[in-house]
């Protein structure tokens, strides 16, 4: 037996395992890397339900020429620095992984014109073609921003391109992605294209009611007709959203999204809060629907549980639990719809 070091490459997509597993993953790692960049708009344009291109193009700080190849490198991250940062992370990403993974399964092109250097009207561009780690640096014309461009995902392993699904679900599950990501960061713009064609527009919303607005338009009218608005805090958790009024529920766990300072999260603790709240209100097998987001400082919470950060760790879980699970009961029994329908059909498209 010998045991010998991986190469780049394979390291590469051996982690690359964890975190891309379809189009829209990329899509969702590209989105948190232009927020956090504070982009206020974004377009993401995608043909083949994301297999042939995956292009997000934003108008955040951009990342200098020098550092262009580093980003692509795998464990590194402008985010974080030392281990003292992983106490209390303030950006979506911070593993610096994404890059370098989905160059290793794709053919990547980053393109940038950082806000910060003095280069003139000029861009420039890193190649990466997903068969070595090299990497060719070229001048490109461009906007301040990034351009992040990812062609043929899954060229080189086979045997994840046999698990790409017809363009249609690969398409539908970049657009929840999207939606997830445009309701956790109001202030910015969306575009969706797919295969050349506009399919989504989500403009930037600044007041409470554009808010509103958005989620109408994301989520769906139906919802925000019949939801009840709630805004409560206790120390320093702070819970605001939409939720369902108990005459509205439904079958299916669509419409469910929880934020927890501005991050999509899955979590069982917060799903099980919610329901909990609802237990006596709903029908046996209905559920409710719900927009929410939590907020706290970032100590109390652990977002370095899984590769894809969907799932985070409460240091008190117990009394974030309660606290969510007292705030949704509460507004449930005042039962305040306060949005009638017929004012919302406006809106509608
Ligand atoms: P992470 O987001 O965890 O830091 P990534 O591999 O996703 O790791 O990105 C690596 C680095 O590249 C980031 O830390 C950031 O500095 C830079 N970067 C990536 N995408 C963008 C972007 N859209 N705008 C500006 N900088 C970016
Ligand atoms: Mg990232």
């Amino acid at each position: 037996m010998q045991i010998k070091k991986l190469s780049p490459l394979l390291a590469n997509q051996i982690a690359a395992g964890e975190v891309v597993e379809r189009p829209s993953s990329v899509v969702k790692e590209l989105l948190e890397n232009s927020i956090d960049a504070g982009a206020k708009r974004i377009q993401i344009d995608v043909d083949r339900g994301g297999a042939r291109l995956i292009r997000v193009t934003d108008d955040g700080n951009g990342i200098e020429r020098s550092q262009l190849e580093l980003a692509l490198e795998r464990h590194a991250t402008s985010k974080i620095e030392e281990t003292k940062d992983l106490k209390a992370i303030y950006t979506l990403g911070f593993r610096g992984e994404a890059l370098a993974s989905i160059s290793s399964v794709a053919k990547l092109t980053l393109s940038s014109k950082s806000t910060a250097s003095d280069e003139g009207d000029s861009g420039w561009s890193a190649i990466a073609q997903g068969q070595d780690t090299a990497v060719d640096i070229q001048p490109r014309s461009m906007p301040n921003g990034t351009i992040v461009e990812v062609r043929d995902l899954f060229f080189n392993t086979p045997a994840r391109q046999k698990f790409l699904r017809a363009e249609r679900t690969e398409y539908v599950h970049i657009e929840e992605t999207i939606k997830r990501v445009a309701l956790a960061s109001p202030e910015v713009a969306f575009t969706l294209k797919h295969n050349g064609k506009v399919t989504k527009r989500i403009p930037a919303a600044h007041s409470k009611e554009q808010q509103q607005q958005r989620v109408g338009t994301i989520v769906s009218n139906n919802f925000l007709s019949g939801s009840i608005f709630l805004d409560s805090d206790i120390e320093d958790l702070r819970l605001w959203g939409w939720i369902s009024s108990p005459e509205r529920h439904q079958n299916s766990n669509l419409s469910q999204y929880v934020f927890v300072n501005g991050r999509a999260v899955r979590d069982r603790t917060l799903n099980h809060a919610i329901r909990q709240a609802y237990e006596d209100l709903l029908p046996t097998g209905r559920v409710p629907a719900y927009v929410l987001y939590l907020e706290l400082d970032p100590e109390l919470v652990d977002v370095n549980v899984h590769p894809t950060k969907h799932e985070v760790r409460f240091s008190d879980a117990r009394r974030v639990h309660d606290f969510i699970t007292k705030t949704v009961s509460e507004h449930l029994q005042s039962q305040e719809e306060i949005y009638d329908a017929s004012e919302l059909r406006q809106v509608e498209e």
